[in-house]
């Protein structure tokens, strides 16, 4: 006999149910929120990065008052949340940042290290125009100049 076959079928895939993520700016995001999201979590292993970023997603990204020893050079000059030793002390020992291990980092901090230069006060050397005399220059061309000139004034003869 005609058996149908369930009409129709499911066509109709199931969508997304929890299509809502967690969002930690889902009520407007606080400026520090805002902060931590737009932070880059450079100098640490894979790791770390997705413990951080999973802190910063959830709201438990609590970024630092004032700088952390560096257990590294001991020296109060860790400026990101939850790292242990500084900037430049992993860079050095090529660790992450956070963990202190010999990791893979994942976003190298000599990549966005910023170069103090000293920078050249702009406009302190005007260059005046038309006023383009080497004296110099000019002296050594005035001997020749001089031995043309006499023999000028001799042919002055008829
Ligand atoms: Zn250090
Ligand atoms: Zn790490």
């Amino acid at each position: 006999m005609s058996s149908q076959k369930g009409s129709g079928s499911r066509a109709r895939a199931q969508k997304f149910q929890n299509a809502t993520a967690f969002k930690n700016d889902k009520y407007g995001a606080s400026p520090q929120v805002k902060k931590a999201n737009a932070k880059v979590h450079d100098g640490v292993c894979q790791r770390c990065k997705e413990i951080l970023e999973w802190k910063v997603k959830y709201n438990k990204y609590k970024s630092l008052t004032q700088p952390r020893k560096c257990v590294k050079c001991l020296q109060k000059t860790v400026t990101d949340a939850y790292y242990v030793m500084c900037r430049s002390c992993a860079l050095q020992l090529q660790l992450c940042a956070k963990c202190g291990k010999s990791e893979e980092v994942v976003i190298p901090l000599d990549k966005k290290e910023e170069v103090m230069e000293e920078e050249e006060p702009k406009g302190n050397r005007r260059r005046k125009k038309g006023d383009a005399h080497e004296p110099d220059e000019e002296d050594d061309l005035d001997d020749f100049g001089e031995l043309d000139s006499d023999c000028e004034s001799e042919e002055t003869e008829k």
